[in-house]
């Protein structure tokens, strides 16, 4: 990929990440209090500047702030709170000469287009965030899927990097996965995937990476981890995984290869790849087994 491309793509990334950022409790008073405060300032340069001009627009950003960050109910209280200061700062400008009746249509208008604004900005958002968790997500497992899985295998990989650290990566392949869709039906063959993917996510720690890379094949990332402890790690993984298999009508059995390496290489496809290879030589060999190396960097 050409340097300027990834550049671009960097940053569509960091915009992407910016606009559908979950904020946390600080995030959220912060984003409440920033917009509270430029409520208040536009409704005072709005008695200032006089009935002449128009402040819908002006109004409309910090409501979009709050919708868009806090939800519905918040964003809701905030258009209730606008309306509010606008009418104030209306009857101030109009004097003795402000009529009730046009000051209350005007408000019930424009809390009616803000409210509107509002319940659509949420309903973006919403779909947003669905459209986004679709696409990192496998649907059968709730894994990441292989794109998501690549994406933030490349960010552990990079602080692995900075940081030389070791780690390790394992591609586990169900063996005759095949058999249990033939002789079992589809459902119950993902079912079994479905009980595979539990299975790692119960032993992963907080920084192991998981994903479902293709159909019966998942992948894992274990920074920090060098190949002494990783080969106890997995077969351990192993055994547990085979352990869950017990109770179901059609068990089968795990090839896993494992490549580790005592300081994190740049790339990342080549540690896949290592893994996979190795996998495949657990397959030759007669499946159901551990394979794994340690690997050293160029
Ligand atoms: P091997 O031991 O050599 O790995 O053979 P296998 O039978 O496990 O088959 P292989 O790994 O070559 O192919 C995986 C099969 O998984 C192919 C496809 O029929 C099945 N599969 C792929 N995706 C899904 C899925 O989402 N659900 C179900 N039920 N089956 C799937
Ligand atoms: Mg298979």
């Amino acid at each position: 990929m050409k340097v300027s491309e990834e550049l671009r793509q960097n940053r569509v990334m960091k915009l992407r990440t910016a606009i559908l950022w979950q904020p946390g409790g600080a995030g959220r008073f912060g984003i409440l209090l920033a917009s509270m405060a430029l409520v208040l300032l536009l409704a005072h340069l709005h008695t200032l500047a006089g009935l002449a001009y128009e402040f819908h627009v002006f109004f409309a950003a910090p409501l979009a702030l709050v919708a868009w960050f806090l939800g519905l109910r918040w964003g809701l209280g905030a258009a209730i709170l606008v309306v509010a200061l606008w009418l104030r700062a209306d009857q101030m400008l109009g004097g003795d000469q402000a009529s009730a009746l046009p000051l209350i249509l005007n408000s019930v208008a424009r809390l009616s287009i803000y409210c509107t604004g509002v319940w659509l900005l949420v309903r973006l958002r919403k779909l947003l965030d669905v459209e986004t968790r679709l696409a990192r997500e496998d649907a059968l497992t709730h894994l990441p899927n292989r794109r998501e899985f690549l994406e933030l295998g490349r960010q552990a990989l990079a602080q692995a990097q900075r940081e030389g650290t070791p780690i390790t990566a394992a591609f586990i392949d169900l063996d005759k996965f095949k058999e249990v869709n033939d002789k079992r039906g589809h459902a119950a063959g993902d079912a079994l995937l479905a009980c595979v993917a539990a299975g790692l996510r119960a032993r992963l720690r907080a920084s192991d990476i998981a994903g479902r890379i293709g159909g019966d094949e998942f992948a894992l990332l274990l920074p920090g981890m060098d190949g002494a402890s990783a080969k106890a790690y997995i077969e351990d993984l192993r055994h547990r995984l085979l352990q869950a298999m017990r109770g179901r009508q059609w068990p089968v059995t795990f090839s896993i290869g494992v490549a580790s390496y005592a300081r994190a290489p740049a790339d990342l496809e080549g540690l896949l790849a290592e893994a996979d290879s190795l996998m495949y030589e657990v397959k030759n060999g007669g499946r159901n087994r551990v394979l794994q190396k340690d690997l050293s960097s160029p």
